[in-house]
């Protein structure tokens, strides 16, 4: 079998001398792990195109025992992420959410376009970094089956209103009069996440908030998804503890 498609590489490892076994999020066969014959070798004419963060037009066929990287022609390698050790983490960060919510040999396009305008807008520094934490690890999770339920108050189905509880462990909302039982979000708050979740995906990333709203915003989105998810994401852990500065 035979695949042409344009993917994303998520992971990149060393194998033998100079060979590389990648992982791939590609736009028509999901997440698929390959092996690059000699692809660590300066020499070797897929080296650009198999190294972590490269976007590429692969073509693979299939061996006996795994996918084979035939030819990956880079399309963008995001050669900025690696100015900034912030940058390159937060990167890895959105490359392991994509390995652990992508779909395996199915068709992946919204989740590729989510990780790409991603990095895309991470590489030129021109939003924060809590901005695209937050729509990535939200939009991902809507993707994948985990969508809240943000339309109205549980209770009373009220649209919205000046403070409202996010039920984080039931992905629900609440207005004041129902219920206090969550974290209190202001309407701006709210109205960003049903952005998130419902917009057209072309759209998820064009709003913008104050920075302090936005910090907030992405604990919110991170304690969902910690809730929700049974893995602990190393690279976030590493990512926060640069934030720390510990
Ligand atoms: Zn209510």
């Amino acid at each position: 079998m035979h695949l042409n498609t344009d993917g994303l590489v998520i992971t990149e490892n060393t194998t033998g001398e100079s060979d590389r076994i990648v992982t791939l999020l590609t736009r028509d066969h999901g997440i698929i792990r390959a092996f690059a014959r000699g692809a660590k070798s300066v020499k070797n004419r897929n080296m650009s195109g198999t190294q972590i963060f490269a976007y590429s037009r692969f073509s693979v066929y299939r061996g006996r025992d795994a996918y084979i990287i035939d030819d990956a022609q880079p399309i963008e390698v995001f050669y900025k992420l690696r100015e900034n050790l912030e940058s390159i983490s937060l990167a890895q960060y959105f490359c392991e959410l994509a390995a652990y919510f992508a779909p395996e040999e199915n068709d992946a396009d919204e989740y590729l376009s989510v990780i790409l305008n991603a990095l895309y807008l991470l590489s030129n520094g021109k939003r924060p970094q809590p901005f695209l934490k937050a729509v990535t690890e939200l939009r991902l999770m809507s993707l994948s089956g985990y969508m809240p339920s943000l339309l109205a108050c549980n209770g009373c189905g009220k649209y919205i209103d000046d403070v409202m509880y996010f039920d984080s462990q039931n992905g629900l909302i609440h207005c004041q009069e129902c219920s206090s039982y969550g974290i209190p979000i202001s309407s701006g708050i709210l109205t960003a996440m049903r952005h998130i979740c419902l917009s057209d995906p072309k759209k998820i990333f064009s709003f913008s908030m104050p920075d302090e709203s936005l910090k907030f915003l992405s604990s919110v989105t991170e304690d969902y998804m910690s809730r929700h998810i049974d893995k602990k994401f190393k690279t976030l852990s590493f990512y926060k503890s640069l934030k720390e500065g510990i």
